[in-house]
Parts: structure tokens; C-alpha cells; sequence
């Protein structure tokens, strides 16, 4: 019996184990305070026009300041926050900080300003009051619903008679757009595009990270990339691809007709300011291009 309690000790305390259950604890402890202490903020990404280089959107992206974990990235705590129901006011205090801050770009630079694409989880897509709270945080932020696009994953509609299906027509009514994220990584059948009124799509990071490695099958790869673009053109919907990392990669995608791309290559995710500095700065080189 003691050899047994032994071994069930020692499974209990395995130090990898255990770390990864403390973190998780101190993950979900303290996130409901956690809100209203400050400790989130919003990096934001740029979404860049593949044919002239123009800024088309950034991606609003959470963070979390932990005192005592440091920053994390919302793998870190997204997932919990789903389980939890945290992702709730969490989701709804990045809509209202992310809406405010594109309202924001449209004050001082008007039409330069970017589209704002924000992640919508699946949990807040269900909920029933997300239009109503969406209708609310754009009035008070001022920003048109057109200049927000909402990106919702495959998972996100299971099927014809999904509750879901009745909140994102809603946001479409608003005006808001809205882009499926991670494309080709689900399971989800195609037909779901037919009931879904989304106008982008953004190719998973994934098929494209890929496009470089010697090691798979770089050609294939390409095809299937450049099948989803042919896909989503021919529904009429823009397409982006993601984790794009080197200036290869975003030619090739330009040549077959990739919408927008967004990656390391264009951007790591940054603070607002830096943002501002580049639609600063691009306005000054078209000044200055009219002036030549
Ligand atoms: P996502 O929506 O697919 O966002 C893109 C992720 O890819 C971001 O990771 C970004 O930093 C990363 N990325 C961008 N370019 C590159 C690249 O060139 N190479 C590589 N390797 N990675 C790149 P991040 O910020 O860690 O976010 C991870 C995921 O967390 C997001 O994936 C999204 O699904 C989720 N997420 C982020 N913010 C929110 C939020 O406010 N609400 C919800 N529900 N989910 C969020
Ligand atoms: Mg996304
Ligand atoms: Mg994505
Ligand atoms: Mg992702």
C-alpha cells in the first residue's frame, strides 16, 4: 500500500505536471480580477494590401500583464477564459478598447484609417445579446460598423440550425463584416460558406508557415494555397493569408492573387502608437508623392 501511495505521490508532484497545472491555477484565479485591475491590453497587427503595400486593416490581439507570470499571449489564457465564461466581459472590454482606439485612427486620419478585424469567440457568436452589446459599444465609440470586420473560426457554426447562425446575420444587419480566421485547419464541411454571410477569408497561418520548410511538401502546399484564393474569389469574398514571414512568401502570394497578407514580413503585432505612426507615415509619402 505504501508503494502504492508512493507512486500516486509521485504522479501528484511529476514537476512538469505540476508546473503546468500552477500556471493554469494562477490563470484562472486570478482572471476574474484581473479585468478590472488593468492587466489586459491590445497589441494590433497589420493586415497589408498585397497590391500596393497599403495598410487594409490591423488585428486587434489580447494580451494579458500577469504581476507575477509576465506577459502572456492569449493561448495562454483564451482557452480558459472560454471554459471559465470569463471570455464574456473579456471579449466584450477588447470590442469596446479595440472599437475606441480604430474610432480614434478615423478622427485624426479619416479614410486612411485601417478596418479593424477583431477575434470573435465561439462562446460570444452563441450568445444571444451579442448584437444588442455590438450595436451599443459601436455607438458609443463612434466607428462606423463598416470599418469593423469580426473574425469567427470554422467551429464557430456547426450546422444549418445553429444558434449562432441567427448572431452573426445579426452583425451583418449592423453593418459589420465578417472573415472566417484559421481557414483549412477545421473539419467543417464547405457547405457552412453557403449559409454564412462572410466576405473574407484568411488562410491559416499554418499552410503558409509551411511554404518554406525543405522538409514538406513545399509544391503541394503551394496548390493548396492557391486553391483557397481561387476558392475565395470565386465566392466573392477577399482573402488574406496569414504568418507570412519573408519577402518570398509575399511575392508568390501576391502573383496568384492574394488579397492582403499579414505576418512577421509586414508586422509584428504593436501598440497603438506604432499603428498611428505608420498610418502617419504612409499619408506623408503619398504628400509627398503628389508633390513630386
Ligand atoms: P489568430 O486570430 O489566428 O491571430 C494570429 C496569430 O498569429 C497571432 O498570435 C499572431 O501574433 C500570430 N502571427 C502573426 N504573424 C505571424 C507570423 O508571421 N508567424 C507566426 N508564427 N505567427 C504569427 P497571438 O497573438 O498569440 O494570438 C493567438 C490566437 O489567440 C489568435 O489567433 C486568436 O485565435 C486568439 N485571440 C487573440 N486575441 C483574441 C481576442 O481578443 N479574443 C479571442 N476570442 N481570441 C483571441
Ligand atoms: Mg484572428
Ligand atoms: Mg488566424
Ligand atoms: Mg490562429
Amino acid at each position: 500500500r505504501a508503494k502504492e501511495a508512493g507512486r500516486g505521490r509521485w504522479t501528484l508532484f511529476d514537476p512538469k505536471e505540476n508546473a503546468r497545472a500552477v500556471s493554469r491555477y494562477a490563470v484562472s484565479v486570478r482572471m476574474p480580477s484581473a479585468l478590472d485591475r488593468g492587466e489586459f491590453f491590445i497589441d494590433y497587427q497589420p493586415l497589408v494590401n498585397l497590391a500596393d503595400g497599403s495598410l487594409a486593416a490591423v488585428e486587434a490581439l489580447v494580451r494579458w500583464r500577469h504581476p507575477q507570470l509576465g506577459v502572456l499571449g492569449p493561448e495562454e489564457f483564451v482557452g480558459t477564459a472560454e471554459e471559465t465564461g470569463l471570455i464574456m466581459p473579456l471579449g466584450r472590454w477588447v470590442l469596446e478598447q479595440a472599437c475606441g482606439q480604430a474610432a480614434d485612427w478615423v478622427r485624426r486620419f479619416g479614410d486612411r484609417a485601417p478596418q479593424l478585424n477583431v477575434n470573435l469567440a465561439v462562446r460570444q457568436a452563441r450568445n444571444a445579446g451579442l448584437v444588442a452589446d455590438l450595436d451599443r459599444i459601436l455607438r458609443a465609440s463612434g466607428l462606423q460598423p463598416g470599418k469593423l470586420q469580426l473574425e469567427i473560426t470554422e467551429s464557430t457554426v456547426v450546422g444549418p440550425e445553429d444558434e449562432a447562425l441567427k448572431s452573426l446575420h445579426g452583425l451583418v444587419d449592423l453593418g459589420v463584416s465578417l472573415a472566417v480566421d484559421d481557414f483549412g485547419t477545421g473539419w467543417s464541411n464547405l457547405a457552412y460558406l453557403r449559409d454564412l454571410p462572410v466576405s473574407g477569408l484568411k488562410i491559416a497561418g499554418s499552410f503558409v508557415g509551411d511554404l518554406h520548410d525543405p522538409a514538406k511538401d513545399t509544391h503541394l502546399g503551394w496548390r493548396i494555397v492557391s486553391g483557397l484564393v481561387s476558392l475565395a474569389h470565386t465566392l466573392g469574398l477577399t482573402v488574406t493569408a496569414e504568418g507570412v514571414e519573408n519577402r518570398a512568401d509575399a511575392e508568390r502570394l501576391r502573383l496568384m492573387g492574394c488579397d492582403w497578407a499579414q505576418g512577421w514580413h509586414f508586422g509584428r503585432p504593436v501598440r497603438p502608437g506604432e499603428i498611428a505612426r505608420r498610418i502617419a507615415e504612409a499619408n506623408l509619402s503619398e504628400t509627398v508623392d503628389l508633390a513630386e
